[in-house]
């Protein structure tokens, strides 16, 4: 199907003004004012776009694609995630991770759910291992899962500065992330190690370690929940100073701010006013996770479950509520989390690009419609 997306407000994520896309076979194949199609009319679509802003698809870095948990017993398990709930929310491209429990839940049924979605439309990978070391994989290597598993990009999330962290010596953490990089260069993927960071006090000190015991490249480690509280925000912005780049999370419940978690749009907004590169800075959404309420001796109260529309959610009240702007703001869920996990053709619109675009409301920001690889797959 060739389809040409008209009058387009694009937000590459950069403003490119008023702008036709020429779509066909699941990509972008040219992009201009005023594109004409020497076809008959009903060889190809046209979609006009007059008055919306059409944006790159969401990249999510982080969701719970089979739920996570229970952290309070079997009872507190949450859900898998729903092709439904992907589409609805903006995001076309998805990292799926494990989280706490891999045990009950495997690398191999991640796996097979990142290609039910992919199947059903967007783009799903994955990375391999978990919370705990020794990394659970599936071909019995990181490397080997990174060389032979396409849905593959890196591992994670690897809990650091976490009470439910493995606490293995950091000389084990370099050899995972050393064999996550060889294995991504290889097979010409990011090969990057996500790291789950808690609310310990180590913060991202283990990071810093591990790049003083090893040769490894600060860009092969991405943090997430860097705004889980405000010391461990300040020490990801020292870190984002050194070079490194931050995930914040978008997923979160009252109780998590009245305790000092930083808002995403507030956090994006400090990164700014400090003049830091906001291109390191990603949202993610978490989508599924269990999120544990604990009482002060680490015992958990309660459990509630992450949602992927709060990914989008996050930047709309970064534009509206700390007047971060627009393009910025889609940058930390499309062209920066493509960037650092190396996906290069996703996160953004040019030519040969895949077809990944939201079309949004430019007055509420609202979402109206949803196309993955050329194809509408949510409309308002
Ligand atoms: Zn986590």
């Amino acid at each position: 199907m060739i389809t040409l997306l008209k009058n387009a407000q694009l937000y590459s994520p950069a403003p490119l003004g008023s702008q036709d896309l020429l779509i066909a076979d699941g990509r972008i194949q040219a992009i201009g004012p005023e594109l004409k199609v020497e076809l008959p009319n009903h060889c190809f679509e046209v979609i006009d776009a007059h008055g919306q802003i059409v944006a790159p698809g969401f990249v999510d870095a982080l969701v719970h694609l089979l739920g996570g948990g229970g952290e309070a017993g079997f009872g507190s398990r949450t859900p898998e995630l729903h092709f439904d709930e992907v589409a609805r929310s903006g995001v076309t491209t998805l990292i799926g991770a494990l989280g706490t429990d891999s045990i009950t839940r495997t690398p191999e049924q991640l796996l097979g759910k990142a290609r039910e979605l992919t199947a059903l439309g967007v783009t799903a990978y994955c990375y391999t291992g978990s919370y705990h070391l020794p990394l659970k994989t599936i071909t019995g290597s990181v490397e080997r899962d990174l060389l032979l598993i396409p849905e593959v990009i890196g591992i994670g999330e690897v809990a650091i500065s976490d009470h439910r962290a493995s606490h293995a010596p950091l000389s084990d953490f370099a050899q995972q992330v050393s064999q996550a990089r060889v294995g991504g260069m290889l097979a010409g993927k990011g090969g990057v190690s996500f790291f789950h960071v808690g609310d310990g006090a180590g913060r991202l000190e283990p990071l810093r370690t591990l790049l003083n015991i090893s040769d490894i490249p600060i860009t092969q480690l991405y943090p997430t929940h860097c705004n889980r509280n405000s010391e461990l925000f300040t020490d990801a912005l020292a870190f984002l100073a050194e070079g490194g780049a931050i995930d914040l999370t978008t997923s979160t419940l009252p109780q998590y701010q009245q305790q000092g978690e930083v808002a995403c749009g507030a956090g994006l907004a400090q990164v700014l006013e400090q003049g830091l590169d906001w291109r390191r800075v990603t949202f993610s959404s978490d989508a599924n996770a269990s999120l544990p309420l604990f009482d002060e001796q680490g015992r958990t109260i309660r459990v509630e479950c992450g949602r992927i529309a709060s990914l989008y959610e996050a930047v709309v009240g970064a534009v509206q509520h700390h007047q971060v702007p627009l393009e910025i703001a889609l940058s930390t869920i499309t062209q920066n989390p493509a960037d650092i996990l190396g996906l290069c053709h996703k996160g953004r619109i040019a030519e040969n690009c895949d077809a990944d675009l939201v079309l949004i409301e430019p007055d509420s920001l609202a979402i109206t419609r949803v196309l993955a690889k050329g194809k509408t797959i949510w409309q308002a």
